[in-house]
């Protein structure tokens, strides 16, 4: 699915370089990277603050701590993601309150957020699925209308793109109060091992996010608030630093392979390929299909036998989930996130593929689907 060992041959001079300088220095905890990669990022994504923390499971929890979320605050966020967006809403004691994606671009539905708010809401979490924006304009809307922060999740779309009417420009994490990204390796931008930051603009809560990832202190063993141990290593952040450089290129990487995936399987029939919304750039963290007829494991099964992965992102709705069965929602309660579940395929896209992988994959999906 992914191909990291080729991208880190194409990098490894300056890798290398990075990974002993880092070892040589010995500053494996808050070395001077970690302020640097940061810095770096504030610039790459116009913002006044990123706080690097351990991973983007914790972003999402240190974000919702920040706002200084209560138990039954209600928080809304889409279905169909990974379930660590609703897990660190439960292990707060907040309230989950699922909605339902858009079928075509698998985004949180803002007509679904609107009949989900209720006097008790608190937050919002969109999730920029696959690489592309949830639709921030009307969801931004909603929000200022009923006071209600937004907390994007942005793990899958660093780097994106997000165009308003009034013709402003922003990159995905820096439109709502806070963003949260992982650097998981398959991530647009990875490290090599567990990463995750936070981004904000405002000042006073930059500064609490920063003092809860540090066990909620600001003078050392001075506890202003309660707090985690989550911390991005130097390591990682000297890693990060090279590939930031390289991320517009990988980014556009992504979108090449897309465009040859489209032109190869549009219109082949029982096929959509994924949706483009007019308001986001996309940037492919996975290329996900819809196959219907109930044919996308049988695709499943052959692309396997011809030594092609394919991976379903995801199978199983948050709401059917054994862990989250407790919810209290029914099985027939979200009808395009159970279908969504059954046709999605998402086929290998990483910032390695030439063209000869994509014509192989391509045309063993056409000789199934002619
Ligand atoms: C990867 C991911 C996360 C969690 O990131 P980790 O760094 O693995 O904790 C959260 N949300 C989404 C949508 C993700 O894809």
């Amino acid at each position: 699915m992914v191909d990291l060992r080729s991208q880190y041959e194409r990098l490894k001079a300056d890798i290398d370089s990075a990974v002993a300088g880092v070892i040589s220095s010995t500053a494996f905890i808050k070395g001077p990277d970690v302020r640097l990669f940061e810095e770096d990022l504030q610039r790459y994504l116009g913002i006044r603050h990123v706080i690097s923390c351990a991973n983007g499971t914790d972003a999402l929890q240190i974000a919702m701590m920040a706002l200084g979320l209560k138990p039954g605050d209600e928080v809304i966020t889409t279905n169909f993601t990974f379930i660590a967006t609703v897990e660190v809403i439960e292990l707060l004691g907040l309230k989950t309150v699922l909605v339902e994606p858009e079928p075509g671009t698998f985004n949180i539905s803002p007509e679904a957020i609107r009949k989900a708010i209720t006097p008790r809401t608190r937050a919002i979490v969109p999730v920029h699925l696959f690489g592309q924006c949830a639709d921030m304009e009307q969801i931004t809307a909603m929000a200022q209308q009923h006071g209600i922060h937004i907390i994007e999740d942005t793990a899958q779309a660093t780097g994106a793109e997000y165009r308003f009417s009034d013709g402003t420009v922003k990159k995905a994490g820096t439109m709502g109060i806070i963003g949260c990204t992982s650097f998981f390796p398959s991530k647009n931008l990875g490290c090599y091992g567990d990463g995750g930051a936070l981004f904000t603009d405002n000042d006073e809560l930059a500064a609490l996010i920063r003092s809860i990832t540090n066990h909620g202190m600001k003078v050392r063993y001075y506890h202003d608030t309660i707090g985690v141990n989550s911390r991005l290593d130097t390591l990682q952040a000297a890693i990060l630093r090279v590939k930031l450089r390289h991320l517009d290129e990988f980014n556009e990487a992504r979108a090449k392979a897309a465009a040859f995936y489209d032109n190869e399987l549009s219109g082949l029939p029982g096929i959509s390929i994924p949706e483009r919304n007019p308001f986001s750039t996309h940037i492919f963290h996975q290329y996900t299909l819809k196959i219907d007829g109930g044919r996308r494991n049988d695709l499943r099964e052959c692309l396997e036998n011809e030594g092609i992965p394919s991976m379903i992102y995801y199978p199983v709705p948050l709401h059917m989930q054994k862990a989250y069965l407790h919810l209290g929602y029914h099985a027939d309660d979200f009808p395009v996130t159970s279908r969504l579940s059954e046709e999605v395929l998402s086929l290998p896209m990483h910032t390695e593929m030439d063209d000869e992988q994509l014509a192989y994959i391509t045309g063993c999906i056409r000789s199934k689907f002619n």
